[in-house]
Parts: structure tokens; C-alpha cells; sequence
């Protein structure tokens, strides 16, 4: 039996003639797809008061992100232990410290309170996550940050899409990283973006992505280069080229079918999985969200058999994501005890969902998900674990 993935890019004829429209175009590297893309992406983001800069990943843009805050040796970055493994090698690469704090048991996002009582006179910045379908608390972290003077740091790689009081996510925090990576929502085949405040950073974006030189992307756009240039600051290869663009023209136009059906399948998933005792999955109004990953939690004990059942009717899962604390890069770092973050992590599981999911796919899900459940409470002949873990 073929298993349904977990992900599953939705490529249609609009990123098949994309990417044949760049390839006859001849241009691969930086140039007017990338132009067409920032601007599409812009408009699609409602900025005002923001610019962004397209890179190749997002990782990339989180890492740059942590240099335009000046972020670097000796400096504290407070963020969750429970968040992606990209976010602390960015804290590390710019040779920052990650402190690491509990989450929000009901979403799993960062708990402020718990950040709050890890600052110290080192605390230079904070990174935060939105988890799966779920944001965090801005007003929140931005009054902490203001308290502080912390620059903040919005990893939206989940919430691409999404809306909060009527604004897009990245289009209002201090700063904020995109990611169209092959799983994600919106895909690039690879990509990411930082949005940021000022022309300044802005400017100095422009340069840091592309090995630090002054290769002005008004000469670039038209795609050509200019062969005589400045470069006065380290800089890395991060910029995004014309093919990833292309690709992502292709998806935004059709980002609200993508995030439609998303919606419509972790609709179906809450009314299928509604009353089941032993599973517990984020009760949110999914209007203005549109959902990355659909999560569940089931009992830490059952997880594995969980897992193990579901492979067996066919339908792959995932574990997003083990906590930092459990790798060995982040052994030292201080941490509160990360209560929440310790039990979620033996309980968390990602189930299938993809952009125009077929219904066989997530009825085959939703059966598989019940079953285990009804197997587990005796309804059907079977493991009897659920109980006996009460
Ligand atoms: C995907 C992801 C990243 C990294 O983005 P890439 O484009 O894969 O480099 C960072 N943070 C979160 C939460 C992600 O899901």
C-alpha cells in the first residue's frame, strides 16, 4: 500500500510553465523573477511600513537576521526549546548564546512569563516561533521586548498566509523570516525571505546576501550585472535565484486554493477526531490561518504504537520536532525546566496534510487515527495499553 506523506507539494501546470518560461529565459541566477516576486510578495504581505529581501533559504534569512541585530559573541537570544533546530544554528552562527524557555502548553508557542524570568543584562534579542496552526501572543512578546530592549525575531516559516487582527504575519513584527522550502505551504523549491523595518537594513541586505558586494538589484533585475563593484562587510551567498522565483509566482497565485483547502482538511480532521478522550489537538477558529502542520498529542506512552498503527494502515507520520534541549550543541545553554516543553515532546505527532488533499488520502488518516483509539478502549479486539496507561 502506498503511504500517504506527510507533506506533499501541490506542482501543477503553473510551476511546470514557470519553470519552462525561466529556462527559455536563460537567466538562472538573480534577475526579474526575483524582482516580480519580491514585489508579488509584498502586496500579497500588505507591507507599509516593511521591505523585504528575498534568499535562497529560510534558514538563510534567519541567519541574517540575527546580523543585521547585530547579534554576536557574548549576546543571550532567548527563545523556546521547543522550535527548529535552524533557529539555534542561526543564534550560534553569529556566536550568540541560545537560552532556552518553556512553551505555551495549549499551542505550543513561547511562554512569555517563562522568557521573561531567563533575561539578564546579556539578553540582546528574542526568537520566536508560530507553531503549526497555532501564533504567539505578539502583543505579548513585543511589550516583553520593549521592556527590555530586545529586538525581536519572528520565525513565520509555519505561518506564512496566516492573519492576526487583520494583518498578515510578516507584516508587522520587528523582524521576520519566510520559508518556501520544499515542504512548506508555499514552495520555492527552496527559498526564504526577511522582512525588516528600515532602509537601512534593507540596504544592507541587498549586499549581505550576495557575497557582499554593491551589485545593486536594480541592475540585477533587469537581469544583467554590474562588473565593477564595492564590498565592504562579510557576506554570504544567500541570495535567490530566478528558478525559485518562478516557482513561487506560480504558487502564490494560487495561495488562497492553498490555503482554502488546507483549512478545509484540519476542518475535517477537528469534526472527525472530536470526543476522542485520549487526543487532544489545538481547538483554534482556523478563519485567518492558513495551516502549515495539523498536530495532535496523543499520551507519551502510546506514542510509538501510535505511529507504529497508523504506518500500518498507510498513513505516514511526523514528530516536529525534538527539542533543542535534547542535542548535544545546546547542552550548556541555560534553560528554565521546560515542563511543558518535555512532556509535549513526548506527545506531539504530525498527521498528513497537503494543499488540495485528496479525500481518500485524509479519510484514510481520520479512520486510522479513530481506529487506533477504538482498538486501544476495546471497541475492537486489540492493544489494551491506552487503559492500562489509565
Ligand atoms: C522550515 C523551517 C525553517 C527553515 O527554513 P528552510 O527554508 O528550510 O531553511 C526554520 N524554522 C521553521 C519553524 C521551519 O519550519
Amino acid at each position: 500500500m502506498k503511504q500517504v506523506p506527510v507533506f506533499k507539494p501541490l506542482l501543477e501546470d503553473e510551476e511546470k510553465q514557470a519553470a519552462q518560461d525561466c529556462l527559455e529565459l536563460g537567466w538562472l541566477g538573480m534577475g526579474s523573477f526575483v524582482a516580480d516576486f519580491e514585489r508579488r510578495l509584498s502586496e500579497y504581505l500588505g507591507l507599509t511600513d516593511r521591505r523585504l529581501v528575498c534568499v535562497n533559504t529560510g534558514h538563510s534569512a534567519l541567519h541574517l537576521a540575527m546580523v543585521v541585530a547585530d547579534l554576536g559573541a557574548g549576546d543571550e537570544v532567548i527563545t523556546p526549546s521547543f522550535n527548529c533546530v535552524s533557529d539555534f544554528q542561526a543564534i550560534l552562527q553569529v556566536g550568540a548564546v541560545p537560552v532556552l524557555c518553556d512553551a505555551r502548553d495549549d499551542n505550543l508557542t513561547i511562554d512569555v512569563d517563562a522568557a521573561e524570568a531567563l533575561v539578564t543584562p546579556r539578553s540582546k534579542a528574542v526568537v520566536i516561533m508560530d507553531y503549526g496552526n497555532g501564533l504567539c501572543d505578539y502583543e505579548k512578546v513585543q511589550a516583553f521586548a520593549d521592556r527590555h530592549g530586545l529586538r525581536v525575531i519572528h520565525d513565520a516559516a509555519h505561518s506564512m498566509g496566516c492573519r492576526h487582527k487583520g494583518k498578515m504575519i510578516g507584516s508587522f513584527s520587528d523582524l521576520t523570516m519566510l520559508s518556501f522550502d520544499p515542504v512548506k505551504t508555499v514552495t520555492c523549491l527552496d527559498g526564504g525571505a526577511l522582512v525588516v523595518r528600515s532602509e537601512a537594513e534593507l540596504a544592507r541586505l541587498y549586499e549581505l546576501r550576495i557575497l557582499g558586494m554593491g551589485q545593486p538589484p536594480s541592475v540585477m533585475y533587469q537581469n544583467k550585472r554590474a562588473w565593477t563593484f564595492h564590498v565592504n562587510d562579510i557576506g554570504f551567498r544567500y541570495h535567490m535565484i530566478n528558478m525559485h522565483a518562478a516557482i513561487g509566482l506560480a504558487q502564490l497565485g494560487k495561495i488562497d486554493k492553498i490555503s482554502r483547502t488546507r483549512r478545509e482538511t484540519c476542518r475535517y480532521y477537528m469534526e472527525r477526531f472530536a470526543g476522542l478522550p485520549d487526543l487532544r489537538f489545538p481547538l483554534i477558529d482556523l478563519e485567518n490561518i492558513t495551516p502549515f502542520i495539523f498536530y495532535v498529542r496523543v499520551p507519551g506512552e502510546v506514542r510509538d504504537e501510535f505511529r507504529t498503527f497508523l504506518l500500518d494502515q498507510g498513513v505516514d507520520t511526523g514528530v516536529h520536532w525534538m527539542p533543542g534541549h535534547s542535542f548535544g550543541i545546546l547542552k550548556n545553554c541555560r534553560r528554565d525546566d521546560l515542563t511543558v516543553t518535555r512532556k509535549a515532546a513526548r506527545e506531539i505527532v504530525s498527521l498528513p496534510l497537503h494543499s488540495c488533499m485528496a479525500p481518500e488520502a485524509r479519510e484514510r488518516v481520520a479512520d486510522a487515527v479513530v481506529g487506533f483509539f477504538d482498538r486501544a478502549r476495546g471497541t475492537t479486539p486489540g492493544s489494551a495499553s491506552l487503559r492500562r496507561a489509565g
